[in-house]
Protein backbone atom coordinates (compact mmCIF):
# COMPACT_ATOMS: atom_id res chain seq x y z
CA UNK A 1 0.00 0.00 0.00
CA UNK A 2 1.54 3.57 -1.16
CA UNK A 3 0.34 6.93 -0.30
CA UNK A 4 2.15 10.16 -1.71
CA UNK A 5 2.44 13.66 -0.62
CA UNK A 6 4.37 17.06 -2.02
CA UNK A 7 6.72 18.65 0.31
CA UNK A 8 9.62 20.80 -0.96
CA UNK A 9 13.18 21.66 -0.70
CA UNK A 10 15.24 25.14 -0.84
CA UNK A 11 18.41 25.59 -2.17
CA UNK A 12 19.30 29.33 -1.95
CA UNK A 13 16.42 30.75 -2.96
CA UNK A 14 15.07 28.21 -5.43
CA UNK A 15 12.40 25.49 -4.07
CA UNK A 16 12.55 22.01 -5.99
CA UNK A 17 9.17 19.86 -5.03
CA UNK A 18 9.68 16.70 -3.39
CA UNK A 19 7.61 13.71 -3.56
CA UNK A 20 7.03 11.81 0.21
CA UNK A 21 6.59 8.28 -0.75
CA UNK A 22 5.01 6.01 2.23
CA UNK A 23 4.87 2.08 1.69
CA UNK A 24 3.63 -0.43 4.01
CA UNK A 25 4.35 -3.87 3.95
CA UNK A 26 3.81 -6.75 6.59
CA UNK A 27 6.97 -7.82 8.60
CA UNK A 28 8.61 -6.59 11.63
CA UNK A 29 7.67 -3.21 12.93
CA UNK A 30 10.30 -1.08 11.32
CA UNK A 31 10.40 2.57 10.15
CA UNK A 32 12.82 3.70 7.38
CA UNK A 33 13.40 7.19 5.86
CA UNK A 34 15.47 6.82 2.41
CA UNK A 35 16.15 9.21 0.06
CA UNK A 36 18.17 12.12 2.40
CA UNK A 37 21.41 12.52 4.18
CA UNK A 38 20.51 15.34 6.44
CA UNK A 39 20.47 14.45 10.69
CA UNK A 40 17.42 17.08 11.02
CA UNK A 41 15.46 14.58 8.67
CA UNK A 42 16.65 11.36 10.25
CA UNK A 43 15.50 13.23 13.76
CA UNK A 44 12.23 13.96 11.57
CA UNK A 45 11.78 10.00 12.04
CA UNK A 46 11.29 10.27 16.27
CA UNK A 47 9.24 13.52 15.74
CA UNK A 48 6.63 11.98 13.15
CA UNK A 49 6.51 8.39 15.52
CA UNK A 50 5.75 10.34 18.63
CA UNK A 51 3.67 13.45 17.36
CA UNK A 52 1.41 10.69 15.22
CA UNK A 53 0.75 8.68 18.74
CA UNK A 54 0.44 11.50 20.98
CA UNK A 55 -2.22 13.22 18.68
CA UNK A 56 -4.32 10.14 19.00
CA UNK A 57 -3.83 8.45 16.10
CA UNK A 58 -2.56 4.86 15.49
CA UNK A 59 1.37 4.33 13.99
CA UNK A 60 1.21 1.61 11.56
CA UNK A 61 2.82 -1.48 13.53
CA UNK A 62 4.31 -3.11 10.29
CA UNK A 63 7.37 -2.55 8.10
CA UNK A 64 6.63 1.10 7.17
CA UNK A 65 9.36 2.99 4.42
CA UNK A 66 9.41 6.86 3.77
CA UNK A 67 11.45 7.26 0.81
CA UNK A 68 11.82 11.14 -0.65
CA UNK A 69 12.33 11.55 -4.09
CA UNK A 70 14.14 12.95 -6.14
CA UNK A 71 16.89 10.60 -4.00
CA UNK A 72 19.41 13.84 -5.42
CA UNK A 73 18.20 16.58 -4.04
CA UNK A 74 19.61 17.63 -1.48
CA UNK A 75 17.10 17.83 1.73
CA UNK A 76 17.49 19.94 4.75
CA UNK A 77 15.75 21.20 7.37
CA UNK A 78 12.98 20.71 9.56
CA UNK A 79 9.89 21.19 6.84
CA UNK A 80 9.48 17.73 5.59
CA UNK A 81 8.04 16.32 8.99
CA UNK A 82 4.42 17.09 8.24
CA UNK A 83 4.42 15.60 4.69
CA UNK A 84 5.98 12.89 6.22
CA UNK A 85 2.99 12.17 8.80
CA UNK A 86 0.73 12.94 5.89
CA UNK A 87 1.32 10.26 4.33
CA UNK A 88 1.81 7.97 6.96
CA UNK A 89 -1.74 8.45 8.27
CA UNK A 90 -3.06 8.55 4.94
CA UNK A 91 -2.23 4.97 4.96
CA UNK A 92 -4.79 4.02 7.48
CA UNK A 93 -7.21 6.65 6.36
CA UNK A 94 -8.59 6.46 2.87
CA UNK A 95 -10.55 9.32 3.05
CA UNK A 96 -7.48 11.17 2.94
CA UNK A 97 -6.77 13.16 -0.01
CA UNK A 98 -3.36 14.51 -0.30
CA UNK A 99 -3.24 14.42 -4.40
CA UNK A 100 -2.58 18.45 -5.28
CA UNK A 101 -1.74 19.43 -2.19
CA UNK A 102 1.43 20.44 -0.13
CA UNK A 103 2.66 20.04 3.41
CA UNK A 104 5.36 22.57 4.99
CA UNK A 105 6.32 22.02 8.81
CA UNK A 106 7.72 20.65 11.54
CA UNK A 107 6.38 18.63 14.25
CA UNK A 108 6.42 19.10 17.85
CA UNK A 109 6.64 15.68 20.08
CA UNK A 110 3.05 16.42 21.40
CA UNK A 111 1.83 16.59 17.63
CA UNK A 112 1.56 20.55 17.15
CA UNK A 113 2.77 22.14 13.70
CA UNK A 114 5.65 24.62 14.40
CA UNK A 115 6.42 27.10 12.04
CA UNK A 116 10.24 26.83 9.38
CA UNK A 117 12.11 29.37 7.43
CA UNK A 118 12.08 29.78 4.00
CA UNK A 119 8.42 28.91 3.39
CA UNK A 120 7.30 31.90 1.35
CA UNK A 121 10.26 30.68 -1.61
CA UNK A 122 8.87 26.90 -0.99
CA UNK A 123 4.88 28.14 -1.56
CA UNK A 124 6.10 29.82 -4.96
CA UNK A 125 8.11 27.04 -5.96
CA UNK A 126 5.00 24.75 -5.21
CA UNK A 127 2.38 26.91 -7.25
CA UNK A 128 5.02 27.38 -9.96
CA UNK A 129 4.64 22.99 -10.44
CA UNK A 130 1.11 23.12 -10.34
CA UNK A 131 0.03 22.64 -6.74
CA UNK A 132 -3.11 24.71 -5.43
CA UNK A 133 -3.42 24.20 -1.75
CA UNK A 134 -0.99 24.49 0.70
CA UNK A 135 -0.82 23.37 4.85
CA UNK A 136 1.69 25.31 6.40
CA UNK A 137 1.95 26.06 10.44
CA UNK A 138 -0.82 29.09 11.39
CA UNK A 139 2.63 31.38 11.95
CA UNK A 140 3.75 30.98 8.16
CA UNK A 141 0.10 30.98 6.53
CA UNK A 142 -0.20 34.87 5.50
CA UNK A 143 3.35 34.57 4.31
CA UNK A 144 2.49 31.56 2.28
CA UNK A 145 -1.03 33.28 1.15
CA UNK A 146 1.25 35.75 -0.66
CA UNK A 147 1.51 33.49 -3.68
CA UNK A 148 -1.25 34.27 -6.01
CA UNK A 149 -3.32 30.87 -6.81
CA UNK A 150 -2.43 29.37 -3.46
CA UNK A 151 -5.06 28.60 -1.06
CA UNK A 152 -3.54 28.50 1.93
CA UNK A 153 -4.01 26.53 5.54
CA UNK A 154 -2.72 27.64 8.59
CA UNK A 155 -2.35 24.49 10.67
CA UNK A 156 -1.68 24.61 14.50
CA UNK A 157 -1.71 20.42 15.37
CA UNK A 158 -1.70 16.95 13.16
CA UNK A 159 -5.15 17.16 14.20
CA UNK A 160 -6.41 19.74 12.82
CA UNK A 161 -4.54 19.04 9.54
CA UNK A 162 -6.42 16.18 9.30
CA UNK A 163 -9.83 17.21 9.85
CA UNK A 164 -9.33 19.96 7.65
CA UNK A 165 -8.42 17.02 4.84
CA UNK A 166 -11.12 14.30 5.48
CA UNK A 167 -13.46 17.58 5.62
CA UNK A 168 -14.46 17.04 9.43
CA UNK A 169 -13.29 20.20 10.10
CA UNK A 170 -12.14 22.60 7.52
CA UNK A 171 -10.42 25.51 8.47
CA UNK A 172 -10.72 28.88 6.39
CA UNK A 173 -8.30 29.93 3.91
CA UNK A 174 -5.13 32.34 5.10
CA UNK A 175 -5.15 36.05 3.99
CA UNK A 176 -1.93 38.04 3.15
CA UNK A 177 -0.25 40.01 5.74
CA UNK A 178 -2.38 43.45 5.32
CA UNK A 179 -0.09 46.02 4.14
CA UNK A 180 2.00 47.22 6.56
CA UNK A 181 1.76 50.82 8.22
CA UNK A 182 4.17 52.73 5.73
CA UNK A 183 7.50 52.86 7.17
CA UNK A 184 9.21 56.08 8.58
CA UNK A 185 12.36 57.19 6.86
CA UNK A 186 14.31 59.96 7.31
CA UNK A 187 13.15 62.38 4.74
CA UNK A 188 16.26 64.46 3.18
CA UNK A 189 14.67 67.61 4.41
CA UNK A 190 15.25 66.76 7.88
CA UNK A 191 18.95 66.72 7.43
CA UNK A 192 20.01 70.66 7.44
CA UNK A 193 23.08 71.95 5.72
CA UNK A 194 25.29 69.39 3.99
CA UNK A 195 24.35 70.51 0.52
CA UNK A 196 27.34 68.79 -1.40
CA UNK A 197 26.44 65.50 0.38
CA UNK A 198 22.86 65.22 -0.74
CA UNK A 199 23.58 66.30 -4.26
CA UNK A 200 25.70 63.00 -4.22
CA UNK A 201 22.92 60.83 -2.44
CA UNK A 202 20.75 62.07 -5.36
CA UNK A 203 23.76 61.55 -8.72
CA UNK A 204 23.78 58.10 -6.24
CA UNK A 205 20.58 56.88 -6.38
CA UNK A 206 20.28 57.71 -9.92
CA UNK A 207 22.86 55.78 -11.07
CA UNK A 208 23.20 52.83 -8.17
CA UNK A 209 26.42 53.92 -7.70
CA UNK A 210 28.34 53.21 -4.40
CA UNK A 211 28.91 55.98 -2.15
CA UNK A 212 31.59 56.68 0.13
CA UNK A 213 31.18 59.19 3.06
CA UNK A 214 34.21 60.93 5.23
CA UNK A 215 33.54 62.76 8.43
CA UNK A 216 34.45 63.65 11.75
CA UNK A 217 31.94 61.54 14.14
CA UNK A 218 29.09 63.64 14.63
CA UNK A 219 28.98 65.02 11.09
CA UNK A 220 25.69 63.29 9.94
CA UNK A 221 26.61 60.52 7.91
CA UNK A 222 24.13 58.16 9.61
CA UNK A 223 21.24 60.26 8.93
CA UNK A 224 22.29 61.29 5.47
CA UNK A 225 22.66 57.22 4.97
CA UNK A 226 19.09 56.81 6.36
CA UNK A 227 17.44 59.60 4.26
CA UNK A 228 19.20 57.97 1.07
CA UNK A 229 16.68 54.81 0.92
CA UNK A 230 13.67 57.95 0.83
CA UNK A 231 15.32 58.71 -2.58
CA UNK A 232 14.98 54.81 -3.98
CA UNK A 233 12.16 54.10 -5.99
CA UNK A 234 9.06 52.29 -4.03
CA UNK A 235 10.28 48.32 -5.59
CA UNK A 236 7.79 46.66 -7.98
CA UNK A 237 5.48 43.80 -7.09
CA UNK A 238 7.59 40.68 -8.21
CA UNK A 239 10.88 42.73 -6.93
CA UNK A 240 9.16 42.86 -3.38
CA UNK A 241 8.09 39.06 -3.21
CA UNK A 242 11.99 38.25 -3.95
CA UNK A 243 13.11 40.64 -0.79
CA UNK A 244 10.34 38.94 1.12
CA UNK A 245 11.90 35.52 0.06
CA UNK A 246 15.12 36.23 1.52
CA UNK A 247 13.79 37.99 4.69
CA UNK A 248 11.78 34.41 5.07
CA UNK A 249 14.55 32.03 4.40
CA UNK A 250 16.70 34.28 6.99
CA UNK A 251 13.23 33.96 9.17
CA UNK A 252 13.34 37.96 9.56
CA UNK A 253 10.19 38.49 8.66
CA UNK A 254 9.22 40.12 11.78
CA UNK A 255 11.85 43.04 10.59
CA UNK A 256 10.45 43.67 7.16
CA UNK A 257 7.03 42.57 6.65
CA UNK A 258 6.56 40.60 3.42
CA UNK A 259 3.78 42.80 1.89
CA UNK A 260 6.90 46.05 2.86
CA UNK A 261 7.47 47.79 -0.97
CA UNK A 262 10.31 49.91 0.40
CA UNK A 263 13.45 49.52 -0.87
CA UNK A 264 15.62 47.53 2.70
CA UNK A 265 17.97 49.33 4.57
CA UNK A 266 20.64 47.52 6.22
CA UNK A 267 23.23 48.47 8.46
CA UNK A 268 25.57 45.81 10.34
CA UNK A 269 27.74 46.92 12.87
CA UNK A 270 31.33 46.28 12.48
CA UNK A 271 31.23 43.62 14.48
CA UNK A 272 29.57 41.64 12.60
CA UNK A 273 30.63 37.75 12.09
CA UNK A 274 31.66 36.98 8.30
CA UNK A 275 28.59 34.46 7.69
CA UNK A 276 26.27 37.71 9.32
CA UNK A 277 27.59 39.63 6.55
CA UNK A 278 27.78 37.62 3.43
CA UNK A 279 25.55 34.51 4.53
CA UNK A 280 26.29 31.18 5.44
CA UNK A 281 26.90 29.58 9.08
CA UNK A 282 25.96 25.64 9.42
CA UNK A 283 22.68 23.83 9.23
CA UNK A 284 21.12 25.45 6.55
CA UNK A 285 22.68 28.40 4.80
CA UNK A 286 21.25 31.29 5.60
CA UNK A 287 21.48 34.57 3.41
CA UNK A 288 23.85 37.56 5.13
CA UNK A 289 23.08 41.26 5.84
CA UNK A 290 24.28 42.10 2.18
CA UNK A 291 21.00 39.64 0.95
CA UNK A 292 19.10 41.26 3.61
CA UNK A 293 20.08 44.54 1.44
CA UNK A 294 18.98 43.09 -1.67
CA UNK A 295 17.05 45.60 -4.07
CA UNK A 296 18.10 47.89 -1.16
CA UNK A 297 21.34 49.84 0.51
CA UNK A 298 23.37 48.11 2.83
CA UNK A 299 25.27 51.01 5.24
CA UNK A 300 28.73 49.99 6.80
CA UNK A 301 29.20 52.69 9.26
CA UNK A 302 33.01 52.92 10.39
CA UNK A 303 34.03 50.64 7.41
CA UNK A 304 37.77 50.74 8.27
CA UNK A 305 36.75 49.08 11.35
CA UNK A 306 35.21 45.61 9.53
CA UNK A 307 38.19 43.17 9.03
CA UNK A 308 39.92 42.98 5.93
CA UNK A 309 38.80 39.59 5.31
CA UNK A 310 34.87 40.99 5.67
CA UNK A 311 35.94 43.56 2.89
CA UNK A 312 37.68 41.37 0.63
CA UNK A 313 34.26 38.85 0.51
CA UNK A 314 32.34 41.92 -0.15
CA UNK A 315 34.11 42.19 -3.62
CA UNK A 316 32.08 39.52 -6.32
CA UNK A 317 29.06 40.05 -4.69
CA UNK A 318 29.30 43.97 -5.76
CA UNK A 319 30.76 42.77 -8.69
CA UNK A 320 28.26 40.01 -9.18
CA UNK A 321 25.08 41.00 -7.34
CA UNK A 322 24.70 38.06 -6.04
CA UNK A 323 26.84 35.97 -3.63
CA UNK A 324 27.87 32.11 -3.43
CA UNK A 325 28.04 30.54 -0.09
CA UNK A 326 30.43 27.27 -0.20
CA UNK A 327 28.48 24.23 1.42
CA UNK A 328 29.86 20.95 1.90
CA UNK A 329 27.51 19.75 -0.65
CA UNK A 330 28.38 22.33 -3.48
CA UNK A 331 27.65 26.28 -2.99
CA UNK A 332 24.44 28.08 -2.35
CA UNK A 333 23.62 31.47 -4.48
CA UNK A 334 21.43 34.46 -2.83
CA UNK A 335 20.97 37.86 -4.48
CA UNK A 336 22.99 40.23 -3.50
CA UNK A 337 21.71 43.74 -5.56
CA UNK A 338 22.57 46.03 -3.05
CA UNK A 339 23.62 49.70 -3.50
CA UNK A 340 26.54 50.21 -0.95
CA UNK A 341 27.00 53.29 1.48
CA UNK A 342 30.13 53.31 3.49
CA UNK A 343 31.00 55.87 5.86
CA UNK A 344 34.38 56.32 7.71
CA UNK A 345 36.00 58.71 9.80
CA UNK A 346 38.58 60.59 8.37
CA UNK A 347 41.48 59.60 9.94
CA UNK A 348 41.91 57.03 13.26
CA UNK A 349 41.34 59.54 15.68
CA UNK A 350 38.49 61.09 13.84
CA UNK A 351 39.49 64.98 13.99
CA UNK A 352 41.45 65.22 10.46
CA UNK A 353 40.63 68.90 8.94
CA UNK A 354 39.11 69.72 12.32
CA UNK A 355 39.46 72.55 14.83
CA UNK A 356 40.12 70.07 17.49
CA UNK A 357 43.34 68.99 15.72
CA UNK A 358 44.41 65.19 14.72
CA UNK A 359 47.01 63.51 16.34
CA UNK A 360 47.35 60.53 14.55
CA UNK A 361 51.01 59.29 13.51
CA UNK A 362 52.06 59.46 10.31
CA UNK A 363 52.25 55.79 10.28
CA UNK A 364 48.57 55.37 11.66
CA UNK A 365 47.51 57.70 8.86
CA UNK A 366 49.25 55.98 6.02
CA UNK A 367 47.75 52.62 7.30
CA UNK A 368 44.24 54.05 7.10
CA UNK A 369 44.24 55.69 4.33
CA UNK A 370 45.12 52.43 2.82
CA UNK A 371 42.34 50.38 4.14
CA UNK A 372 39.92 52.70 2.82
CA UNK A 373 41.87 52.54 -0.80
CA UNK A 374 41.71 48.41 -0.05
CA UNK A 375 39.68 45.90 -1.91
CA UNK A 376 36.29 47.18 -2.30
CA UNK A 377 37.38 50.57 -3.46
CA UNK A 378 37.05 49.94 -7.01
CA UNK A 379 33.58 49.54 -6.54
CA UNK A 380 33.03 52.91 -4.81
CA UNK A 381 32.35 55.73 -7.89
CA UNK A 382 31.13 58.50 -5.36
CA UNK A 383 33.32 59.84 -2.34
CA UNK A 384 32.05 62.97 -0.42
CA UNK A 385 33.61 64.72 3.02
CA UNK A 386 31.19 65.22 5.13
CA UNK A 387 32.19 67.96 7.57
CA UNK A 388 30.86 69.02 10.76
CA UNK A 389 28.30 71.57 10.40
CA UNK A 390 29.16 75.05 11.95
CA UNK A 391 25.93 76.16 13.50
CA UNK A 392 24.90 78.82 10.91
CA UNK A 393 24.48 76.25 8.31
CA UNK A 394 22.06 74.22 10.98
CA UNK A 395 19.85 77.13 11.32
CA UNK A 396 20.09 79.31 8.84
CA UNK A 397 16.69 79.15 8.08
CA UNK A 398 16.60 77.79 4.47
CA UNK A 399 13.85 75.36 2.97
CA UNK A 400 15.15 72.61 2.63
CA UNK A 401 14.16 70.28 -0.43
CA UNK A 402 12.10 66.96 0.51
CA UNK A 403 12.89 63.63 -0.51
CA UNK A 404 9.49 63.20 -2.98
CA UNK A 405 11.11 66.09 -4.95
CA UNK A 406 14.64 64.28 -5.25
CA UNK A 407 12.89 60.90 -5.80
CA UNK A 408 11.00 62.45 -8.96
CA UNK A 409 14.56 63.33 -10.69
CA UNK A 410 15.78 59.93 -9.60
CA UNK A 411 12.94 58.04 -11.51
CA UNK A 412 13.37 60.07 -14.23
CA UNK A 413 17.15 59.67 -14.36
CA UNK A 414 16.24 55.64 -14.32
CA UNK A 415 13.70 56.05 -16.72
CA UNK A 416 16.71 57.53 -19.14
CA UNK A 417 19.18 54.75 -18.66
CA UNK A 418 16.66 52.06 -19.22
CA UNK A 419 16.12 52.96 -22.63
CA UNK A 420 19.91 53.77 -23.24
CA UNK A 421 21.88 51.34 -21.47
CA UNK A 422 19.04 48.30 -22.23
CA UNK A 423 21.00 46.12 -24.36
CA UNK A 424 24.45 47.65 -24.08
CA UNK A 425 24.73 46.68 -20.15
CA UNK A 426 23.19 42.69 -20.18
CA UNK A 427 20.02 43.84 -18.84
CA UNK A 428 21.91 45.87 -16.64
CA UNK A 429 20.09 49.49 -16.45
CA UNK A 430 21.92 51.33 -14.42
CA UNK A 431 24.99 53.67 -15.11
CA UNK A 432 26.90 52.20 -12.15
CA UNK A 433 27.10 48.50 -13.79
CA UNK A 434 28.61 49.69 -17.31
CA UNK A 435 32.14 49.20 -17.95
CA UNK A 436 34.45 50.60 -19.75
CA UNK A 437 33.42 49.72 -23.13
CA UNK A 438 29.50 49.87 -22.64
CA UNK A 439 30.31 53.36 -21.06
CA UNK A 440 32.08 54.81 -23.79
CA UNK A 441 29.22 53.35 -25.99
CA UNK A 442 26.45 55.53 -23.89
CA UNK A 443 28.72 58.36 -23.13
CA UNK A 444 28.17 60.98 -25.86
CA UNK A 445 30.44 63.42 -24.39
CA UNK A 446 31.14 66.48 -26.16
CA UNK A 447 34.62 67.72 -27.47
CA UNK A 448 35.01 69.96 -24.51
CA UNK A 449 33.83 67.58 -21.82
CA UNK A 450 36.48 64.91 -23.49
CA UNK A 451 39.08 67.69 -23.17
CA UNK A 452 38.34 68.50 -19.78
CA UNK A 453 38.67 64.74 -18.79
CA UNK A 454 41.89 64.04 -21.02
CA UNK A 455 43.35 67.36 -18.96
CA UNK A 456 42.15 66.26 -15.50
CA UNK A 457 43.61 62.71 -16.08
CA UNK A 458 46.89 64.02 -16.76
CA UNK A 459 46.72 66.25 -13.87
CA UNK A 460 45.68 64.09 -11.89
CA UNK A 461 47.25 61.32 -12.36
CA UNK A 462 43.98 59.11 -12.72
CA UNK A 463 44.41 55.85 -13.58
CA UNK A 464 42.12 53.79 -16.47
CA UNK A 465 39.57 52.82 -13.32
CA UNK A 466 39.64 56.57 -11.68
CA UNK A 467 39.21 57.66 -15.65
CA UNK A 468 36.05 55.39 -15.74
CA UNK A 469 34.44 56.52 -12.32
CA UNK A 470 34.48 59.94 -13.87
CA UNK A 471 32.84 59.05 -16.92
CA UNK A 472 30.43 56.66 -15.09
CA UNK A 473 28.91 59.81 -12.35
CA UNK A 474 29.46 62.46 -14.99
CA UNK A 475 26.95 60.22 -17.30
CA UNK A 476 24.24 59.81 -14.63
CA UNK A 477 24.79 63.90 -13.94
CA UNK A 478 24.04 64.48 -17.29
CA UNK A 479 20.77 62.06 -17.27
CA UNK A 480 19.41 64.14 -14.28
CA UNK A 481 19.78 67.04 -16.52
CA UNK A 482 17.38 65.53 -18.73
CA UNK A 483 20.41 65.74 -21.48
CA UNK A 484 21.63 62.79 -23.63
CA UNK A 485 25.17 64.29 -23.46
CA UNK A 486 27.78 64.46 -21.31
CA UNK A 487 29.35 67.66 -21.40
CA UNK A 488 31.29 69.72 -19.80
CA UNK A 489 30.04 70.60 -16.52
CA UNK A 490 29.07 67.52 -15.75
CA UNK A 491 32.86 66.55 -16.06
CA UNK A 492 33.80 69.28 -13.77
CA UNK A 493 31.08 68.76 -10.97
CA UNK A 494 31.88 64.80 -11.16
CA UNK A 495 35.37 65.74 -10.52
CA UNK A 496 34.70 66.84 -7.45
CA UNK A 497 33.08 63.24 -6.26
CA UNK A 498 37.05 61.48 -6.68
CA UNK A 499 38.07 61.24 -3.70
CA UNK A 500 41.84 62.26 -4.15
CA UNK A 501 42.91 60.88 -0.37
CA UNK A 502 41.69 57.85 -0.39
CA UNK A 503 42.91 56.36 -4.09
CA UNK A 504 41.66 57.23 -7.73
ZN1 LIG B 1 43.50 61.77 13.44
Amino acid sequence: MLARATACSVHGLTGVPVMVEADVANGLPNFTIVGLTDRAIQEARERVRASIRNAGFEFPQRRLTVNLAPAEVPKEGTGFDLPIAMAVLCLQNSSLRLTGHGFIGELALDGSVRPVTGVLPMARCLRAAGVRRLAVAEENASEAALVEGLEVVGVSSLQSCVGHLDGSAPLARARPGAPPAPVVTLDLCEVRGQEQAKRALEIAAAGGHNLLMLGPPGSGKTMLARAFCSLLPELENEESLEVAAIYSLRGALRERPPTATGPPFRSPHHSISRAGLIGGGSGLARPGEISLAHRGVLFLDEVCELPRGHLEALRQPLEEREVSVARTRGAVQFPADFMLVAAANPCPCGHLGDEAGCTCTMRALTEYSARLSGPIRDRIDLVIDVPRQRFHDLFDGAVAERSAAVRGRVEAARALQGERNGATARGRTRNAALDGVALQQVAGSTAAATRLLAIAGERMRLSARGFFRVLRVARTIADLRGSSVVDESDVAEALRFRGESVGS
